[in-house]
């Protein structure tokens, strides 16, 4: 187990992941993991797989009893102080994240000072679990509803958000009192190895936050489903292996969140204003390098607008630097690996083939490597595949509508209901419209509306459950009614 100078030389302090490396268990069995960007190996792992989340459950099943007793405000603190201690290594979190995943640095600082308000706000709503009480229908009785922790938890996230997702899981399931076990992705475990260190050092106690390194997903996953003591499943990935993992679950009936794939509209009406439009159509389109559930996937702009939008986003797409995340000025990383590459390409071929027009972009930047223009294809229609699948990669399909009515049933017109975005002024308009969108989220005359302050998560096979504000924490709760006879 080792980790290599082209991971240590972007970092202040290489023993935040020295450290904690050390410190895992030895393991005969072992997993590498590399920058995207270069190639170059980063670090080699200890793969724990399906052995150790069987002992990781084991531990957290121990530790939950004294973790649920513990008082709100002792729980409060040590998020807390996980809080802090994030901050006072943001700069090394966002290099290893963007080391493993390509991002550019500055969206990896920003990833990592959002995963910190996750881990700040839980540790207040930690003090803020409410029951409640209820005039029984009798003046012999009380009713009364206290919320209780579900119990040990199963944590399993995505490559594409490596430490907010950790962050937006874990602490909400640690502040109302649940253990759990994370597994994180393989493609970037060093940030969620790191988060995890910084957590130990913060005071959790033994066995409530456990780390599970895998270099598959499917023997943990297994695990994690199967046991008993696990009484709650959170995933973040895609609507695939969502659906498998709750068939699993489906004999022991556990509870899941679930965020899964997503396929958002972005509506441009006539009204808009269009600057703005283009400025939020570029956040979120080409955030992350497209490859987030949130992505802007199906831009529809209303015809008397089309021309002038599609010219002026395709003029700001122009301006995106793509490069190493480490480079100043890069908007734009690589793609994840050589199979998201292949898959974008082949969306964008089989459009081009289709009619679609090119309007920037549209292929590898550089000899090798995973680097992919940011593009932008006007005269899309609906039938084509890049309007129909989640792409996941920086492509930008823009397609025409005339008539206002029929851009949502469009719009709507997916298995997916994440995020939806549209930009309009009509007072009228902007509530209809809000309200006819089949989507957990809509963004108005915004492209950007993650937040710790609001419940995030979809609606079909989008998935189930909302993430950050209260809603978070009431997802790790079991709601238990108590009635007192004879008073
Ligand atoms: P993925 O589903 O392949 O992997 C996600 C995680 O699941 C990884 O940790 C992986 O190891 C694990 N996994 C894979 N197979 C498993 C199995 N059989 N059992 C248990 N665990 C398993 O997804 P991905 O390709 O890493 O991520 C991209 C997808 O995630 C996209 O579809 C995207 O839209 C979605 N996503 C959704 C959200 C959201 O909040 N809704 C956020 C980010 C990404």
């Amino acid at each position: 187990m080792s980790v290599t100078a082209a991971l240590t030389s972007h970092l202040k302090d290489p023993s935040l992941i020295t450290d904690a490396l050390a410190a895992l268990p030895e393991s005969s069995a072992q997993f590498e993991v590399f920058d995207p960007a270069t190639g170059a190996l980063l670090a080699t792992l200890p793969d724990m797989g399906a052995a150790g989340a069987q002992a990781a459950v084991d531990r957290a099943s121990q530790a939950q009893g004294a973790w649920a007793g513990e008082t709100a405000g002792a729980r409060s603190r040590i998020l807390r102080r996980w809080y802090e201690l994030i901050l006072a290594h943001a700069d090394d979190l966002a290099a290893i994240l963007t080391a493993e995943m390509g991002k550019p640095l500055a969206e990896s600082a920003s990833e990592v000072a959002h995963a910190a308000a996750y881990v700040e706000w839980y540790a207040e709503e930690a003090k803020r679990i409410y029951g409640e009480t209820f005039p029984a229908p009798g003046n012999d009785r009380r009713m009364l509803v206290i919320k209780q922790p579900v119990g040990v938890t199963g944590t399993i996230t995505p490559w594409n958000f490596p430490a907010s997702m950790v962050a937006r899981k874990v602490s909400p399931a640690l502040a109302v009192g649940c253990t759990t076990v994370l597994k994180p992705a393989e493609q970037t475990p060093l940030v969620a190895l790191a988060l995890h260190a910084l957590a130990r050092q913060a005071g959790f106690p033994d066995g409530v936050f456990n780390l599970v390194l895998s270099s598959q997903g499917e023997p943990v996953g297994r695990v994690l489903c199967a046991h008993p003591k696990v009484r709650k499943i959170s995933f973040t990935g895609s609507t695939e292996v969502g659906r498998h993992l709750m068939r699993q679950c489906a004999d022991q009936i556990k509870k899941m969140s679930l965020e899964l794939g997503g396929h958002a509209p972005f509506i441009v009406f006539a009204d808009a204003d269009l600057d703005a439009a283009v400025d939020g159509a570029i956040q979120a389109k080409f955030r992350n390098g497209g490859q987030t559930c949130v992505s802007a996937n199906r831009l529809f702009v209303e015809a008397p607008v089309y021309d002038a939008f599609v010219e002026r986003f395709a003029e700001a797409t122009r301006r995106l630097k793509v490069g190493n995340g480490f480079d100043a000025g890069t908007a734009i990383g690589p793609l994840i690996d050589r199979a998201a590459f292949e898959k974008v390409s082949a969306h964008v071929d089989e459009a081009l083939a289709d009619g679609a027009r090119l309007m920037t972009g549209g292929g590898r930047i550089g000899e090798s490597g995973t680097l992919y223009a940011p593009t932008v294809l006007s005269e899309v229609t609906a039938s084509m595949r890049v309007a129909r699948e989640e792409t996941f990669g920086p492509v930008a399909p823009i397609l025409r509508f005339e008539d206002p009515a029929e851009v949502v049933s469009m719009a709507n017109d997916t298995e997916y209901g994440l995020a939806a975005y549209f930009y309009a002024t009509e007072l009228k308009k902007v509530w209809r419209v809000a309200e006819a969108l089949d989507y957990g989220m809509v963004g108005i005359n915004t492209g950007r509306m993650s937040s710790e302050a609001a419940p995030f998560g979809g609606v079909k096979q989008s998935g189930m459950g909302r993430e950050g504000s209260r809603h978070g924490a009431e997802e790790y709760l079991d709601m238990k009614y108590l009635c007192m006879g004879n008073i």
